[in-house]
């Protein structure tokens, strides 16, 4: 009868509904074959990078380091470390020791940079780390004192030698004027002669990446790779100098700071990327760039999510087609609010407790379960991509070397790989597959990027006494 026919019509609408939000999850899902392209391109795009020829046409840039081996234990020293460029800026002390005390010990303070001091000019930001500085000596009880700086500065800079870094664009953010194409410093000492407190003896200049690897390959000789899926995203290794065709030599190793947040900036991912892809690189501060970063990373995961649910609930496909001024609001969704969603000990009720929280009170119970399946679309898919990545590099450390197996590991830190639920799972899963012939392990490095300064500048120090 009549009733019937209005079951089976709602029926009908209801499944062309879920069809219709599944053809558009679709688009961000990705297969294998497209994963075995991203690994490809990648390694095309290293060799690219690394040649003379192609350096200044490359996406990524793979920027020697002048970091030219791990640590050896021998090690030892005071000294200060800098960290900008993560979710936190930080002033450290570390203290390395060797022999039978070997070990390394920290004393840090977190200092804020706030928004208008990222977008402000490079002196007052430089200003304010300076003043950071002379406010942790004085917390430290060390006014006065002057101890060898190794600077972690996370953003892609062009080196011809350890203590120096031409910032070559900003990125995650940032873009305080009158730095990109200077030597940071130079910027970092112009900021300390302003301020005519103290005086302070930079001895390096380290890529989040490479203080992690650094970190991690203190305790383990296997490590030479380090990577970073934090705020931003980006990989660094040891490659053999014969391909390192910047830098004259041949002979060993050279750490090499991939920036591979860049890839696809000349296209290479465009066949993957999605509307809602574009929309986040748009509303950026660096349109265009770092579109594999932009696809992996915490800083616009949850931008990705926020607009694949606008579009959804346009579309009447979620929250009863009512958009809320909540949900058109940019940076919402945090990584940790992505990383409760997605945890697999939370109730739906719980989901929604999320999201009444993030303000979107209209939600229902099926709110909830979609919501949470954008969200592991999405994150399952920046894991992917950067274990495509990841397989590329650890397969061109295998050839390199003309192994047919390779064992390495992989010093990994930031925000997102370490509180997201199943990101390092889906990572690990990617690479077992792509790169069958490599054993990898994964290590979560603790605090890798401020030790790790302090360890590369414990070496350079090393190295200076003995008149090297
Ligand atoms: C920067 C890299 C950095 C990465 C992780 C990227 O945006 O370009 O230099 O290693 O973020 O912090
Ligand atoms: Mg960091």
């Amino acid at each position: 009868g009549k009733g019937a026919a209005m079951v089976t019509a709602v029926a009908y609408r209801l499944a062309k509904q879920q069809a219709e939000r599944q053809s558009i999850l679709d688009t961000l899902r990705l297969g294998r074959e497209q994963l075995v392209a991203v690994k490809r391109r990648l390694l095309e795009e290293m060799t690219r990078g690394l040649a003379r020829e192609t350096h200044s046409s490359a996406a990524v840039k793979m920027l020697p380091t002048y970091v030219r081996s791990t640590p050896d234990g021998t090690e030892r020293g005071d000294f200060l470390a800098l960290d900008l460029g993560g979710t936190n800026f930080r002033v450290l002390l570390v203290r390395v020791r060797q022999g039978r005390r070997r070990g390394v010990e920290m004393h840090n303070k977190i200092y804020a940079i706030p928004q208008d001091l990222m977008q402000g000019t490079g002196e007052e930001l430089f200003d304010h780390i300076v003043h950071c500085i002379a406010d942790f000596l004085e917390y430290m009880g060390m006014r006065g004192v002057s101890l060898p700086l190794g600077f972690t500065f996370s953003f892609p800079c062009h080196q011809t030698r350890l203590n120096q870094g031409i910032l070559l664009k900003w990125t995650k953010g940032f873009r305080a004027s009158g730095c990109e194409g200077e030597d940071v410093v130079t910027l970092l000492k112009d900021a300390i002669h302003r301020h005519e407190e103290f005086d302070l003896d930079v001895v390096a200049v380290v890529n989040d990446t490479v203080g992690t690897m650094m970190t991690c390959g203190y305790d383990d000789p296997r490590c030479e790779v380090g990577l970073i899926v934090g705020t931003g995203t980006n990989a660094c290794y040891m490659e053999e100098m014969r391909n390192v065709e910047l830098v004259e030599g041949n002979a060993g190793l050279m750490c090499i700071n991939m920036e591979w947040g860049a890839f696809g900036d000349q296209g290479e991912l465009d066949e993957f990327c999605t509307e809602f892809d574009r929309l986040v690189d748009e509303r950026s501060s660096n349109p265009g760039k770092q579109r594999y970063e932009k696809m992996i990373s915490g800083m616009y995961l949850g931008e990705i999510v926020r607009n694949v649910l606008l579009d959804f609930t346009a579309k009447g496909l979620l929250f009863r087609g009512k958009l809320s001024e909540r949900l058109k609001t940019r940076g919402i969704f945090e990584t940790k609010f992505l990383s409760q969603i997605e945890s697999d000990r939370l109730a739906l009720r719980q989901v929604r407790t999320i999201l009444q929280h993030l303000g979107l009170t209209s939600s229902t119970c099926e709110d909830s379960i979609l919501v949470k399946e954008v969200c592991s679309v999405v994150s399952r898919r920046a894991a992917q991509l950067c274990g495509a990545g990841l397989a590329a590099v650890v397969d061109k450390i295998r050839q390199n070397r003309n192994l047919n197996h390779l064992q390495v590991t992989v010093g990994v830190d930031g925000t997102l790989y370490k509180l997201h639920p199943h990101f390092s799972t889906v990572l690990r899963e990617t690479l077992r597959d792509l790169a069958p012939q490599c054993e990898v392990t994964l290590v979560q490095s603790e605090d890798g990027s401020g030790k790790g300064a302090a360890l590369i500048t414990a070496v350079a120090c090393r190295l200076r006494e003995a008149g090297l």
